[in-house]
């Protein structure tokens, strides 16, 4: 399979995202979780106009699980999907607000301020993960697809099994070093803290499970 390269100013932003500061790193998830809203959004406001498509929401929820035991956490949404078009789009070039701020502000201002002003989405996974796969299935499809990047240097796209509309982002947390802890993020306590202070507000439900090891 061959690896495909970000577009230059991606590479250049994730590139910032992995050298973040970690007063910063725990933004990934609200990132996460409002993409997952904003994609469960998108089957409710197709729903009302589509007489064919119910939506019963009680199917809708976002689930955050943490495995200490494969060092994972992975965020899953019952939402619209991306078909693979739609991986290479909208995860292998920065979406065009963000990249518009970035570039702006790129010139004055060094990473530390963008990372706080804007909502630097999807790549701020990166901040806290040396490994991100995206497996989604979009509404109307039946093949599901794989995105797998473990950084700067390129993505791969692949055929994969999913029997579910929707799309399962799965972070591989990063090691602890001496300097740097990201152990945190498997942690109940602390993920359920950062969901409290940056998404207290997200219609749709919140479930978590936490495998201790
Ligand atoms: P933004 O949310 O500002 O558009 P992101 O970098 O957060 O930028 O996400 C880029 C795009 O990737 C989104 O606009 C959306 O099209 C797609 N995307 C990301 N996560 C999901 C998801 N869980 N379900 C469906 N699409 C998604
Ligand atoms: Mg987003």
């Amino acid at each position: 399979m061959a690896k495909k390269e970000f577009k230059a100013e991606s590479k250049r932003l994730l590139e910032m995202m992995i050298n973040s500061i970690y007063t910063q790193r725990e933004i990934f998830l609200r990132e996460l979780i409002s993409n997952a809203s904003d994609a469960i959004d998108k089957i409710y406001y197709k729903a009302l106009s589509d007489e064919g498509l119910v939506f019963n929401k009680e199917d809708y929820y976002i689930k955050v699980t943490a495995d200490k035991a494969t060092r994972t956490l992975t965020i899953e949404d019952s939402g619209i999907g991306m078909t693979q078009e739609e991986l290479e789009n909208n995860l292998g070039i920065i979406a065009k607000s963000g990249s518009l701020a970035f570039k702006k502000e790129n010139e004055a201002q060094d990473g530390h301020n963008i990372i706080g002003q804007f909502g630097v989405g999807f790549y701020s996974s990166f901040m806290v993960a040396d490994d991100v796969t995206v497996v989604s299935k979009a509404l109307g499809s039946a093949e599901a697809f794989k995105w797998e990047s473990k950084g700067a240097d390129g993505y791969t796209i692949e055929p994969y099994e999913k029997d579910t509309v929707g799309t399962i982002v799965t972070l591989k947390i990063k090691e602890n070093t001496e300097d740097d802890q990201y152990d945190e993020y498997l942690e109940e306590y602390r993920l359920k803290s950062i969901i409290k202070k940056y998404s207290d507000f997200i219609r749709f439900p919140i479930k978590m499970d936490v495998k201790e090891q």
